[in-house]
């Protein structure tokens, strides 16, 4: 009986379910539904590296990985943010594309949405973005504007719903950091949020080297 109790008890501990079909696993994310996710990784993380905020991503925002960042944010599972900030990490750190080290900052989140969410999926990325590629994490930036979600506005109503709702954390006011920053946020579409975080941190004279993002809905550079 007690053997038995414990078997089950360590079943329950050593054997928890896919984050993202609920079936015995023992990694967080199952091989099958790995394989569905990777369907959607693009071949060349670097292929928008370029212009003036080049981004750096992952995968394709479509399909299992659209589901899957749905269901980290509305389905509260924030562990899927650490897989998937792995996978972004490896991918960086395969072919970095600068030269010098820059420091992480996620896209902050207003603190009374945080509170609802109970976190901020852009830093749990950046974070196991950083344990991977060994790269600073910094809070750079706060939100001081709570804004509406930018699912379904134009790209001008976007731009007008973003603009000031970043400014600079005492952190950074402080003590500006030497090396480059690169942003880091869960998906990219217009880019409205990632210019307005990067027009924050340049007029106070730190150079943003670009954005980091699992997922984009941009077919082309
Ligand atoms: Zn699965």
């Amino acid at each position: 009986m007690m053997r038995s109790l414990l078997r089950s008890f360590s079943n329950l501990i050593l054997q928890p379910n896919c984050l993202l079909c609920d079936r015995a696993a023992r990694e967080p994310i199952c091989p099958a539904c790995q394989r569905r996710l990777q369907h959607y990784q693009r071949p060349d993380p670097a292929a928008f590296w370029q212009g003036d905020l080049p981004l750096w991503v992952w995968g394709h925002y479509a399909g299992a990985l659209k589901q899957a960042i749905a269901r980290l944010k509305y389905d509260n599972k924030p562990e899927l943010a650490r897989s998937l900030g792995f996978w972004l990490g490896a991918s960086w750190q395969s072919s970095p594309p600068l030269s010098s080290r820059p420091v992480l900052v996620p896209i902050p989140m207003h603190a009374t949405k945080q509170q609802q969410r109970g976190f901020n999926q852009a830093e749990l990325i950046a974070r196991s973005f950083g344990h991977y590629t060994r790269l600073r994490l910094a809070t750079g930036l706060v939100r001081v504007r709570a804004t509406e979600a930018m699912f379904g506005l134009s790209p001008a109503a976007r731009d007008r719903n973003i603009t000031d709702a970043f400014q600079l954390a005492a952190d950074f006011q402080r003590r500006p950091p030497r090396q480059p920053v690169l942003l880091v946020d869960d998906i990219y579409t217009t880019g409205a949020t990632a210019r307005e975080a990067a027009r924050v941190l340049a007029a106070a004279q730190i150079p943003v080297a670009g954005i980091a993002a699992i997922a984009t809905t941009r077919e082309r550079p």
